[in-house]
């Protein structure tokens, strides 16, 4: 099943139109910095540190690679018990990594996900950063809009990186700590509904938006295409 957008593509669209317009027709154009790279392998670092505290958990990355438009259709698979591998039949309660649902033409990837006894789901989100920043709150909270409308939700968790002091889980040393945040979310689905009409039509669109460069571009994130844009600019002020 094909989707339109996407967890990254969402927070893209939150932050510019025009960066999420490049990110689906122009994603070429995207430039990264060395330290923006190594803060995506920290946080890889850091979400393989708690799923590994799930050691039955059944990763669909490692099956299904970058097809992702398979996964919600795996997903679903396992989750209702259809696969009768050696692999799932002694599972329960059933932990997913990298698990796929699909609603309103947007795809998540669900970094974990246990299957209770009665169906329903435990979610969690897993963040690298050591605070609980809006920007990871509304993240989550697309996944929780999206999931709750394939699965019953039990609970949904954003983790982060706690600092000492803090109080963890898994005797961890206070490294993971799990924000409940399942009530808060619940209370979003017709702000994020209307977030998600309005990207669709950005993203159907043949043109690039021309919105102009500005703080925006620096917040919550860096955009990787001010190049890109700032070639608009500089060209303006040639000939201006
Ligand atoms: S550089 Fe600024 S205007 Fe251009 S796509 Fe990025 S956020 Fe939008």
């Amino acid at each position: 099943m094909t989707h339109l957008l996407s967890k990254s593509k969402y927070i893209r669209g939150l932050q510019c139109e025009r960066a999420l317009w490049l990110d689906v027709h122009e994603p070429r154009l995207a430039r990264y910095t060395a330290e923006q790279m190594r803060r995506f392998d920290r946080g890889r670092d850091f979400e393989y540190a708690f799923k590994a505290q799930f050691p039955d958990g059944i990763d669909l990355s490692a099956e299904l690679g970058r097809s992702v438009d398979l996964y919600s259709a795996r997903t679903a698979q396992l989750l209702d018990g259809i696969d009768q591998s050696p692999l799932t039949s002694h599972l329960s309660p059933l932990t997913l990594f990298e698990a796929g649902f699909q609603y309103d033409d947007v795809l998540v990837l669900a970094d974990v996900v246990c299957q209770r006894e009665d169906g329903s789901l435990d979610i969690y989100e897993v963040k690298s950063g050591t605070t609980l920043s809006d920007t990871y709150r509304r993240d989550a909270a697309l996944q929780h809009y999206v999931i709750s409308h394939c699965r019953r939700i039990h609970s949904f968790s954003i983790v982060y990186n706690g600092v000492d002091g803090e109080n963890g889980v898994n005797g961890q040393g206070g490294r993971f700590m799990i924000i409940d945040l399942t009530v808060e979310f619940a209370a979003e689905g017709d702000r994020i509904a209307a977030n998600i009409a309005e990207m669709k039509t950005i993203v159907r669109a043949t043109a690039e938006p021309d919105t102009p460069t500005g703080q925006h571009c620096l917040t919550p994130y860096a955009c990787p295409y001010q190049h890109h844009c700032q070639q608009g600019v500089r060209q303006l002020s040639l000939f201006g």
